[in-house]
């Protein structure tokens, strides 16, 4: 086993090395016990319900919550497990429902080999259309698995340097006052805070957060502006107010306005909800700055991969974010944040019953740790 795992480093740092592919992973199929007709396959997915717990009711321009339904997956390859979750906030559509039916449809018996990455995503990937979560629940396992055969973290198998994390933001939701100001106290480690806007009270709320801190600022409006002009006089004052860019401002139907805002804005605009899998970057061309690419939302860590490669090809800006998760989704973004503008990346932060230690943030900044695969252990 030694041996073995060594040949798989060796090749893993050799694919980090000359640029990463996929596909160059296939070169290291199974040399295990040969898979017999009619014998079951040596992979298997198993799944289980799961509730996060906020520590705060999160509220957004589009409601209210104190839970977020999750899903935890495993898939079991000899005497290796990877770890996988999909979490479920409501605006996304799937529920616990809808991600057991689609993880019911999954046969990993169709490959003898965990190493071939990109024909088990695409598999996974044609079994529906749609439960983006579920398919990353599905996606990050194996990646978890595939990184632990390996016996590398992510990161290094994709060449990237874990120096180059970014700091995380952490999120001040829309809340009284007192609780503004409470959590803006609970951010001090962070040297970045997004603050939730869209509601009546925007002016108010970054006030609030100004009279606690001179930290520089994102914004996050999830969609609530609606005038395009009031839009760009919005973005000009939080410019003054220390500002650095500004998510999802105005519907993502609203292509054209958010365009026009775009093109004045002395801030980047950054696309969250008109953003979803990599074929959405066809209706959003020419319309924003930048993407917020979150595993959730685009199915893993393969489909993630390729949308940010495709944001810089666009010359585009890319931030990586998160839903409220446990540090095993968590830890698979921040493997792939060495290649972000930006990280937001506080979801395992926003729970009070993680089920897994993975990333640190220290002084606001991501911290990659040695691990192999997504760089969790269970608690
Ligand atoms: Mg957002």
């Amino acid at each position: 086993m030694a041996t073995r795992r060594k040949f798989l480093a060796d090749c893993g740092m050799f694919a980090g090395s000359a640029g990463f592919s996929y596909l160059a992973l296939n070169r290291l199929s199974w040399s295990g016990p040969e898979k017999k007709p009619g014998k079951k396959s040596p992979m298997s997915l198993s799944f289980r319900p799961y509730e996060l717990h906020l520590r705060h009711v999160f509220t957004l321009a589009s409601g209210s919550r104190s839970v977020t339904p999750a899903m935890l997956t495993e898939i079991r390859f000899e005497d290796t497990v990877g770890y996988g979750e999909a979490s479920m906030p409501p605006y996304l559509g799937e529920s616990v429902e809808s991600v057991t039916g689609f993880l019911k449809k999954v046969d990993l018996s169709h490959f003898d080999s965990p190493f071939f990455v990109e024909e088990i995503v695409a598999y996974i990937d044609s079994l529906a259309p749609g439960n983006h979560a579920a398919k990353a629940s599905v996606d990050i396992a194996l990646h978890d698995l595939v990184g632990k055969l390996m016996n590398q973290p992510w990161y290094r198998i994709w060449g990237l340097d874990p120096r180059k994390t970014p700091n995380t933001s952490f999120t001040i939701g829309i809340d009284t006052a007192e609780v503004v100001k409470e959590k803006v106290r609970e951010a001090a480690p962070f040297r970045i805070l997004k603050v939730k806007l869209g509601q009546k009270n925007d002016r108010e709320m970054i006030e609030t957060v100004r009279s606690q801190t001179d930290k520089p600022l994102c914004v996050d409006v999830n969609q609530g502006w609606t005038d395009k002009k009031m839009a760009l006089e919005m973005i000009h004052w939080l410019k003054e107010q220390g500002v650095v860019f500004v998510e999802q401002p105005m519907p993502k139907e609203s292509v054209d306005d958010i365009a026009w805002l775009t093109a004045n804005s002395p801030l980047p605009v950054i696309a969250d909800e008109a953003i979803q899998t990599a074929a959405d970057f066809s209706k959003i061309q020419g319309a924003y700055s930048g993407i917020n690419v979150k595993l959730m939302k685009c199915g893993g860590m393969h489909a993630a991969y390729t949308m940010i490669s495709m944001a810089r090809a666009m010359n585009m800006k890319v931030m990586i974010g998160c839903m409220t998760e446990t540090s095993c989704a968590v830890s698979a973004a921040a493997q792939l944040s060495p290649l972000a503008d930006w990280a937001d990346l506080d979801g395992n932060l926003l729970i009070n019953n993680d089920l897994f230690d993975g990333i640190k943030i220290m002084d606001g900044k991501i911290m990659l740790n040695e691990l192999p695969g997504i760089g969790i252990t269970k608690k």
